[in-house]
């Protein structure tokens, strides 16, 4: 039977390596899909652990997935690494301090989730080795999930079919099981291109890049009343072709994102935002390419898995923060406005939750949630939702940060690597590997994971993106 007690002694077990990998990550913050030193350090730590390490996977040099034990069932531990521009601060200082102007930082909290992430695997491999059961236990290393979507290019690869369960978390301000969705989001170049003219002297020989662009954002800002309330279309202009007001400009590069909480809703919206440019070519006499960069599924949350990790959550309790990690996460707090600090409860709502879950004195999230099933996409977009497409995957939220708290901002770099940070890991991880355990213990729970997602998705994966598409490696 399978016993909170062993996670918590294997959580401390593995304590060291979990929090040396927090903490080095966190002190390389490398850009997405550049994060070389990241890797090479993870690669180093998995296989001092014993596990085998596959390297450059699907073309991305900073991509690896590290593999321990044989046979069935095959488990999955999503890790990413990468940090943010502009998000470099001091660790620890609860007042806005760069630690280097202008540079990278762990914003977003990837060093403490490749660190869960690996250190769910290392307890599970224990736990195997302990009961002596059979599985397969990995640990996939996730390059550029803030830029470049790296686990798009490894599920179109199929490198997560063969998982009976996949499981990953997010840093966050709350302790819960995710059964909510993300947006899917497509990101594409459109490309006018026209002719020059001098404006004033001959305009009528100008065909206007530019002024195509300005008819398919008009075309676009009306069309945003017949999509569904749910999508979001965003633009910005790349390239306004120049800076001249005496130049017709024959070339301007417009970046949309177009984004809907289905795949399927966001490919009909953009072949209509393709409509409305193709419509501003023909009214402008010009041409347009269009280009897709990147996609995004929307993330699956699979109840089966779910249920089981929760159940874990619930056993292992919310992180047990202690006096100074009040009074930091505190002080962090102290820096949030107002709307920051009720956001939270627009999260709540969001998740199906009552907004009575939280108080708004409290400072850290010191319980564990319940578990709601929801529709609802909340928040932005990721690529862990290729994954979800790919195999049953359960994902959690810990609380790394003070209750209040946005990812993408210094706040979340000054705590990356503070005891507020390390127990938020050292819990995320011991709840993983329990929750795969318990679902490894109960017969027929892979299966039905299985089953559910084949319902949810209709059993295949159509990746978002051309299949000629290579990942941006910067
Ligand atoms: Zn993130």
């Amino acid at each position: 039977m399978v016993q909170k007690e062993a996670f918590e002694r294997l959580a401390e077990k593995n304590r060291k390596r979990i929090l040396e990998i927090n903490s080095a990550i966190w002190d390389y913050a490398e850009p997405g899909m550049k994060e070389f030193q990241s890797a090479a350090y993870y690669i180093r730590a998995l296989r001092e652990e014993g596990f085998e390490v596959e390297e450059n996977v699907s073309g991305i040099p900073t991509a690896f997935v590290a593999s321990w034990g044989s046979g069935k069932p095959v488990i999955g531990f999503l890790g990413e690494f990468d940090a943010l521009p502009g998000l470099s601060q001091e660790a620890g200082c609860t007042t806005h301090k760069e630690l280097t102007p202008g540079a990278y930082g762990q914003g977003c909290g990837h060093n403490s989730l490749g660190a869960g992430a690996a250190g769910a695997a290392m307890i599970l491999r224990d736990y195997l080795k302990e009961t002596g059961q059979a599985g397969t236990v990995r640990f996939y290393g996730c390059p550029g999930e803030e830029y470049g979507s790296g686990k798009v290019y490894m599920a179109r690869d199929g490198r997560f079919d063969d998982l009976d369960a996949c499981y990953t978390w997010h840093p966050d301000d709350i302790n819960a099981v995710v059964g909510s969705s993300c947006l899917a989001c497509l990101g594409v170049y459109f490309t006018f291109t026209g002719k020059t003219a001098h404006a004033a002297g001959c305009p009528h020989l100008g065909r206007s890049a530019l002024d195509a662009a300005e008819l398919m954002s008009v075309g676009c800002n009306y069309l945003r009343e017949h999509i569904i309330p749910e999508a979001r279309l965003h633009y910005a202009y790349h390239d306004a072709g120049g800076i001249a007001p005496n130049v017709v400009q024959d070339r301007v590069v417009v970046n949309y994102f177009v984004r809907a909480p289905k795949v399927r809703d966001m490919m009909d919206i953009y072949e209509r935002v393709c409509d409305v440019a193709r419509g501003a070519a023909l009214m402008t006499g010009t041409k347009v390419e269009i280009h897709i960069y990147e996609g995004l599924s929307d993330y699956i949350p699979n109840q089966t898995l779910d249920g089981y990790v929760q159940q874990a959550f619930e056993a292992l309790g919310a992180p047990a923060y202690d006096e100074q990690d009040e009074r930091l996460a505190r002080e962090i707090r102290e820096t949030l406005s107002d709307a920051d600090k009720a956001d939270v409860f627009t999260k709540l709502h969001n998740m199906g939750l009552s907004r009575t879950e939280l108080s708004p004195e409290d400072i850290l999230c010191r319980k564990v949630l319940p578990y709601s099933f929801t529709e609802n996409a909340v928040g932005g977009s990721t690529d862990v939702g290729d994954a979800s497409y790919c195999a049953p995957t359960s994902q959690i939220n810990a609380a790394t940060m003070a209750l209040g708290t946005a990812c993408h901002s210094w706040q979340v770099t000054a705590l990356g690597k503070t005891g507020v940070a390390e127990k938020a890991t050292l819990t995320a991880a011991a709840v993983m590997a329990m929750g795969a355990a318990l679902a490894m213990e109960a017969p027929g729970a892979f299966a039905k994971a299985k089953e559910e997602h084949r319902a949810a998705t209709g059993g295949k994966y159509c990746c978002p993106i051309p299949a000629e598409l290579k990942p941006n490696l910067g």
